[in-house]
């Protein structure tokens, strides 16, 4: 059957508004052209991110009230600790608020000046953590990755190459750690397959580097191992993602991603050592090791979702609707990268409207035309957030000028995905009308946030 329906019910609803396209442009406009600044209930799909967005299911609500709040030692904490345990198969589990609090634990500890952090790529709250200490992040991202409308099964890989040359000119005693993202977020949720992870961790321990995984989408990356990796086809997503973490010192997590929690993170290790010096940290900046920064009940929604999220009917429903968002768009003669990744399209503003220069920014206009055909919210993933100015106030421009449409996890549908694809082939069709943007108003730092824009007419 070709037809992907979603392996879940629906039990609770909540209602979409609908608004014109005039109403539209006159929020768009108030909004100042930036998608940030518009509120939730004028959106109709909101593409923004993945990050939080999830629908729980009825057995995560259930866990809700069965959530027990007491400061030390509770039941819902042992619970989570156990889940964790089994699936990564570290003893030691410490909860935080978000994924960025357990990397700014981690990094106090081990950052700090002349030190260097190497990754496939970075995700940016982990890079921001890592400069915040006085280190430096390091980007080894393989040469497939760098090429967006290039496919190939693994372009989150690490370029185990560079990440020799990298400890042989560097010295390994300058570098305190290795993280691998799985799937590599910045770089378009492509997966890291197996073998790439063994190498990596052959190459850090014969230079005595630990290896953590930032596991924000483990289940995700396990699926396409389990789809693109030989010898992994009949095995299991759950024996997957073990051998996955069995290579890995420690990890990362945010819970607002594959635990399907609206909040939630945790680290976890093998080192007695580091672990006790997380926890001390922990204490002073999030809570009792039993709670980290979280309520009895989120403890229980993230254990039972960390569960749920290795499902094989979820995943494949997961992965094959964004590849069908994807391959309607390239049907339609769309640029899009390819292959699709695991939680989210991106467009390529660059190609889709070559009429407007970077310092412009294409990809800002096009989430602007976005929204006024369908009331879609994207995020631009270009020079809007990752350009900087020269000495002359000249732009230098972002290597790529994207457009994420993050798909939230069990929120839409196939019709609500069909609408996506009709609207973004009807801002296709009509590209040469789009025009482009100037800043009138920035802040210093992660401008795309705040800055207010206007159309160049
Ligand atoms: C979201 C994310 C983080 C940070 O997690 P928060 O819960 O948002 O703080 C870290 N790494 C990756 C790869 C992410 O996607």
């Amino acid at each position: 059957m070709n037809t992907i329906i979603e392996p879940f019910k629906i039990k609770s609803v909540e209602p979409i508004y609908f608004n014109t396209k005039e109403e539209r442009k006159k929020i768009l406009a108030e909004a100042h052209y930036n998608p940030f600044l518009i509120h939730s209930v004028d959106v109709i799909i909101d593409l923004l991110t993945d990050s939080g967005t999830s629908a729980m299911s009825s057995n995560q609500w259930a866990g809700i009230m069965q959530g027990d709040e007491s400061y030390a030692g509770s039941p819902s904490f042992f619970r989570f600790e156990e889940t964790i345990q089994t699936i990564t198969g570290m003893p030691l589990v410490i909860p935080t608020h978000q994924g960025r609090a357990a990397e700014k634990i981690l990094f106090s500890i081990m950052g700090g000046k002349g030190k260097y952090f190497v990754s496939n790529t970075l995700f940016d709250t982990t890079r921001a953590n890592i400069e915040f200490s006085g280190a430096e992040g390091v980007d080894l991202l393989c040469e497939e990755g760098k090429h967006p409308t290039i496919p190939a099964p693994f372009k989150g890989n690490l370029d185990v190459e560079q990440l020799k040359k990298f400890i042989a000119e560097n010295g390994a005693e300058n570098i305190p750690l290795c993280v691998l993202t799985v799937t590599n977020n910045s770089g378009g949720g492509q997966p890291v397959s197996m073998e790439n992870i063994k190498a990596v961790k052959k190459v850090c321990a014969d230079n005595n580097i630990p290896m953590f995984i930032d596991a924000c989408r483990f289940a995700e990356n396990a699926y396409f191992i389990k789809l693109r990796e030989k010898g992994y086809a009949d095995v299991s997503v759950r024996d997957i993602a073990k051998e996955m973490f069995s290579y890995a010192d420690g990890c990362t997590m945010s819970a607002k991603k594959d635990a399907f929690a609206n909040i939630g993170g945790f680290l976890a290790m093998h080192s007695k050592d580091l672990a006790l010096k997380c926890r001390n940290l922990l204490v002073i900046t999030e809570g009792f090791p039993t709670y980290g920064g979280l309520a009895g009940r989120d403890l229980e929604a993230i254990a039972i979702g960390l569960k749920e999220v290795m499902e094989e009917s979820y995943l494949h429903y997961r992965i094959r609707s964004i590849e069908y968002l994807t391959n309607k768009l390239i049907a339609a003669g769309v640029p899009v990268m390819q292959p699709a990744g695991g939680h989210a399209v991106y467009l390529d503003a660059k190609g889709f409207l070559p009429h407007i220069p970077v310092n412009q920014y294409p990809g800002q206009a096009l989430v602007g035309a976005l929204y006024i055909e369908g009331g879609i919210r994207g995020v631009e993933i270009g020079s809007l957030m990752f350009g900087k100015y020269d000495e002359e106030h000249q732009l230098v421009p972002a290597q790529l000028e994207l457009v994420r449409l993050a798909i939230p996890r069990r929120v839409y549908t196939q019709s609500h995905i069909d609408y996506v694809a009709e609207v973004i082939i009807e801002v296709f069709q009509h590209r040469d009308e789009i025009v482009g943007m100037e800043i009138t108003e920035e802040s210093e730092i992660l401008r795309h946030f705040t800055a207010k824009l206007k159309p160049i007419k």
